[in-house]
């Protein structure tokens, strides 16, 4: 087990979550780069169903990426562990299930450094798969905040503008927008009913034409 600093072997989970947009896998990728510049072990990653951009990389909406492997489950995910790695850094972990949380401690206890970066909360803003309970067992959490695409505030909730009602729906700027807690809408129904408001607000008044 490496020991580093004041002599204490370094295991830890951090958690880095928020919307979508809002960094994390920039800040995930931060950190990993500053572990590989202090020449530590490093392994990155993300879960198979996530080939939006990539197979091997994380990938951010800013096009900053670093390689990374696919794994399908968690198990495979604790299979590709090596045992000398120090730092573990994992993307999109909302995909996993809530085994991640055994594992990401498994991996803490044994003095590694675990980053954990994901949503978490889904489009209906509800807490997504394993990350409350990572955010519970983490050392250290670090919550991220968007731009609203309504009106510019800080946003903290995942919008979905297009697609169905299942809990996973790949996608990007085509699908999801970041929306403050004023603009966030999770009912769809609803959601129509304000932009069909909105188009109201905007329409010339015919009514007073005639
Ligand atoms: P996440 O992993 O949280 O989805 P990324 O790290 O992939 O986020 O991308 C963050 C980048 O996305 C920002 O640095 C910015 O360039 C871009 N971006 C696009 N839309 C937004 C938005 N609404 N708010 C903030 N950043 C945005
Ligand atoms: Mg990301």
């Amino acid at each position: 087990m490496t020991v580093h600093g004041f002599g204490f072997p370094q295991g830890r989970i951090e958690v880095i979550c928020g919307p979508m947009f809002s960094g994390k896998s920039e800040e995930l990728i931060r950190r990993v780069r500053r572990a590989i510049i202090a020449r530590q072990r490093v392994q990155v990653l993300k879960p198979a169903i996530d080939t939006r951009y990539s197979e091997s990389h994380v990938v951010s909406h800013s096009d900053v990426r670093l390689h990374a492997s696919c794994v399908a489950t968690v198990r495979d995910l604790y299979a590709a562990i090596h045992p000398r790695t120090e730092v573990v850094g994992i993307d999109e972990a909302q995909f996993f299930d809530e085994e991640l949380v055994a594992v990401c401690n498994s991996l803490a206890n044994r003095g590694m450094r675990v980053i954990v970066a994901g949503l978490d909360m889904d489009y209906r803003g509800l807490p997504f798969a394993p990350m409350p309970r990572l955010l519970g067992v983490a050392e250290i959490v670090t919550k991220i905040q968007a731009v609203c695409m309504e009106c510019g505030a800080p946003a903290s909730f995942s919008q979905r503008i297009k697609g169905g009602d299942s809990t996973v729906e790949l996608g990007s700027s085509e699908r999801y927008e970041a929306r403050c807690r004023r603009h966030f809408e999770p009912e769809e129904a609803r959601q129509m009913e304000l932009l069909r408001a909105r188009a109201e607000v905007l329409r010339v008044p015919t009514t007073l034409d005639a």
